[in-house]
């Protein structure tokens, strides 16, 4: 990328490339893949101040982008950094990425089960934003369990034991941390060309042949309907498969929180039950289809659905996490209290606001107010009535596990408004929607 020096006229004519560029932006025009990198590499630079950048972003939301604009963006981000070579690992190597949810857990359930069914997955994941969940967390509350693996080691443990589960090396997409530190504090967040280069950046950096894609919607996702979430997808499918990588995304629900557990260590104690056979339906479906995929886009003939059923996916997992220095023989960390929040009416469950859920959670201590905070492993709770269950008054809606009894206590009236109750029977919703891959939508 071209570097611009800095000084005297030459940062006047870089401000003022800038705000050209801001202009165009802002009126509707398209820019060229030269203009995108050179703003990209300034911004990098800094050589274009942050408030530009915040207001081309601003521009950019408003505006939206060309499909090759937003090509241009996800490479000359890719370019920001360096790129993991995983040619030592023979075979198709899989990626699977969630947009993000409340009790997503599908990562620690499907990526297991399709190592299991002979997929190399070398996955690179990311912690909790605002109110979802994020896997390192999840993974860092099994006692040991080390998410930082450098590259050698990340690969061999892929090579040898079929999956490893890590943080991104700090130095892959650099120009994505900077502008998402950005976006996070300009409202320039909710912009689908946005989103779709800030994750596919990161999963064309992170070196696997294949992705599949989990694009959640509603009410605890990003996205908050089936077309906007269609519309990323599409977008992110185009630049996976732009970047030579064969993509499919899969649209699934978000309005309730997924499967029983939300909380780090309660998640990593409800994936090890599913796949030892025990768990709710949606997030077995779920995580079977994420698995599914996986398995095709590998040119894997394995059933995830079998290998399920024999255990093979728990004891992968298994390997995994001890691979990684977890000490499966002893405990999960558990709460010291642990409160039981009952029904004050009766009828059957026809939503549970995933967003006021995932934001008890934060409050809980599972997830982080600021970057800063410390993750309590422990903190969360658990679903005794999901969507379509009958409740009676003074049956319970949930368990929270918390630090102290008064944190506990206090999260009950937001967590029992949380439950929206309908006098008549309610059907669960249907939770995988569409897929979506390089020929259309199914
Ligand atoms: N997750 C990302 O990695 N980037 C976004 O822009 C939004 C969610």
């Amino acid at each position: 990328m071209p570097r611009p020096r800095s000084g005297g006229r030459t940062r006047r004519a870089l401000e003022l490339n800038a705000l050209e560029l801001i202009s165009r932006k802002r009126d509707g025009g398209e820019h060229s893949s030269d203009e995108i990198d050179w703003l990209l590499s300034s911004y990098l630079g800094g050589e274009v101040p942050d408030y530009q950048m915040a207001a081309w972003l601003m521009a950019v939301c408003i505006r939206g982008m060309t499909r090759a604009e937003t090509l241009a963006l996800t490479q000359a981000m890719v370019r920001s950094g360096e790129v993991l070579d995983l040619s030592a690992i023979e075979g198709i190597k899989v990626d699977k990425h969630s947009t993000g949810g409340v009790g997503d857990k599908v990562t620690l359930i499907a990526a297991p089960l399709a190592a299991a069914c002979g997929v190399k997955v070398p996955k690179l994941s990311g912690r909790g934003l605002a109110h979802t969940g994020g896997t390192l967390d999840k993974l860092e509350s099994v006692p040991g369990v080390t998410v930082d693996l450098e590259p050698e080691r990340f690969i061999k443990q892929v090579r040898e034991v079929g999956i490893a589960v890590a943080a991104q090396s700090p130095h892959m997409v650099p120009a994505d941390k900077a502008i998402y530190a950005l976006r996070d504090v300009t409202g320039t967040v909710p912009s689908i060309p946005l989103i779709a280069s800030s994750v596919m950046s990161k999963k064309i950096a992170a070196g696997a042949d294949a992705i599949v894609l989990d694009v959640k919607f509603g009410k605890g996702a990003f996205m908050p309907d089936v077309p906007s979430a269609k519309a990323l997808a599409e977008e992110m499918v185009l630049l996976g498969e732009g970047a030579g990588r064969r993509t499919v995304a899969l649209i699934t629900a978000m309005d309730n929180p997924l499967g029983d557990n939300i909380g780090n260590a309660l998640e990593v104690q409800e994936a090890l039950d599913v796949l030892a056979g025990k768990g709710d339906e949606e997030l077995i479906e779920v995580s079977l289809r994420v698995a599914g995929e996986m398995c095709r886009l590998a040119g894997v003939s394995a059933d995830p659905a079998t290998v399920l059923r024999s255990g093979a996916g728990r004891r992968k997992f298994e390997e995994m996490l001890a691979a990684q220095g977890g000490r499966l023989t002893e405990k999960l960390p558990i709460a010291p209290h642990q409160v039981s929040i009952e029904s004050e009416a009766g009828g059957y469950v026809e939503a549970i606001d995933a967003l006021e859920v995932g934001l008890v959670g934060v409050e809980l201590g599972a997830g982080r107010m600021r970057k800063e905070d410390r993750i309590d492993a422990a903190a969360g709770l658990v679903i005794a009535a999901h969507v379509g269950d009958q409740v009676k008054h003074g049956e319970p809606l949930a368990t929270v596990h918390a630090r102290s009894l008064e944190l506990a206590k206090s999260v009950a009236p937001r967590l029992r408004a949380a439950w929206k109750l309908s006098p008549r029977p309610v059907q669960r919703p249907p939770h995988v929607l569409a897929r979506i891959d390089k020929s259309g939508s199914t």
